[in-house]
């Protein structure tokens, strides 16, 4: 990585790490910066429950339904909304 001085703006945003509403610190470190947050909170608002059959569990998680590898994208129409456990058990079955 090449060397670059930090403009102020960096300097304060890492003094005072900004928390999302989950408590977590900021998405961008897992690679996804405000536009993807922005995509998730819209998936969310569309779908308020998990899209995992059989499940009335309240969405948290925006889950791509052609998987990036497959091809898919981050369009609103290939998102949908899943529960973090269902989010997860497709993650592990290999999203
Ligand atoms: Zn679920």
């Amino acid at each position: 990585m090449p060397y670059r001085p930090k403009t102020h703006l960096q300097r304060q945003r890492e003094q005072r790490p900004q928390r999302g509403r989950e408590g977590r610190l900021s998405a961008a470190r897992r690679g996804y910066g405000w536009r993807w947050r922005k995509l998730r909170m819209m998936v969310l608002r569309r779908d308020p429950f998990c899209k995992w059959p059989g499940c009335h569990d309240p969405s948290t998680d925006a889950d791509h339904i052609i998987p990036k590898r497959d091809g898919g994208d981050d369009s609103f129409d290939n998102l949908q909304g899943l529960c973090a456990m269902h989010h997860s058990q497709k993650t592990r079955r290999g999203e």
